[in-house]
């Protein structure tokens, strides 16, 4: 397997992988969206809301706030030393102390550990008037997107790697020339590079099927990631990879030897 990075800016990353099939790339790709331990509120101990809302809305708007995740200083809560009890290695908690009148933003969070805090400061959670006031304390774990949306770090897709084959015919150019996307043209020749960056190459493909082959590589694929923020892309992809790797041993120790052997001589038959 190789991976080569294409693009990456703030909002996306784009990589290419070769070498694998249809079947490893979607785990690959349900692995990054559903496996990835991310943070986020779990639990929300309310001893003062005046505000409007009632608890159990202030609670769920706080579990979706997307949380900067440190996901080398904690543990999955199931694998932690404490075995699930809830300890420093697994767990930290944000505070809200707050009183009207003004409208209350994520930045209003004083979090514990300075690392685990709120992705954007601009989210509006809630509007106090007069004299309203919140006090709360949050807890925050990590968690898997299997388990719920708010655990999920990004949007990830994937499409086979396209080779594409450009007629410059002059003739072929100039019937279509006012209606082909700007970016595809460099002079009056089609520009493979800028088609290629900008996937154009299907929108000339429906223009005219004479300016343009389109052939998609079997083991070659272009992924895009779309981080909400909790991780890096970058961790987000390997962290998947680790998640993967831990789930096969899994798999392994659970089978034991005995059990292979079983399953090898049902495989004969
Ligand atoms: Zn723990």
């Amino acid at each position: 397997m190789e991976i080569k990075k294409i693009k990456q800016d703030d909002r996306k990353f784009i990589f290419e992988i070769s070498g694998i099939n249809e079947i490893e790339a979607n785990t690959l790709r349900r692995s990054i969206i559903a496996e990835t331990p991310v943070m986020a509120i779990t639990e929300v101990e309310i001893s003062k809301n005046d505000s409007a809302l009632y608890d159990e809305i202030l609670s769920h708007r706080l579990g979706l706030v997307p949380i900067k995740t440190d996901s080398k200083s904690y543990n999955l809560k199931e694998r932690c030393t404490c075995k699930g009890k809830g300890c420093a290695k697994c767990q930290t908690t944000l505070s809200l102390e707050v009183k009207g009148p003004k409208t209350i933003y994520t930045s209003e969070l004083k979090s514990k550990d300075p690392e685990v805090k709120s992705v954007f400061d601009n989210i509006p959670i809630v509007k106090l008037t007069g004299e309203q006031e919140i006090k709360l304390v949050a807890t925050i774990e990590l968690g898997k997107g299997k388990d719920h949306m708010k655990f999920s770090p990004g949007l990830v897709v994937y499409k086979h790697k396209p080779k594409i084959k450009l007629n410059n015919d002059s003739k072929l150019i100039e019937k279509y020339k006012n209606i082909l996307p700007e970016k595809s043209l460099k002079g009056n020749k089609l520009d493979e590079n800028s088609i290629l960056d900008n996937n154009l190459y299907e929108a000339i493909d429906s223009i005219s099927q004479e300016l343009i082959k389109i052939e998609y590589s079997k083991g070659e694929f272009i992924f895009t990631i779309e981080p909400f923020g909790q991780l890096e892309p970058k961790e987000m992809l390997t962290n998947a990879i680790n998640e993967l790797d831990y789930k096969l041993d899994e798999f392994s120790k659970k089978l034991g030897s005995s059990k292979k052997k079983t399953i090898k001589k049902i495989l004969k038959k």
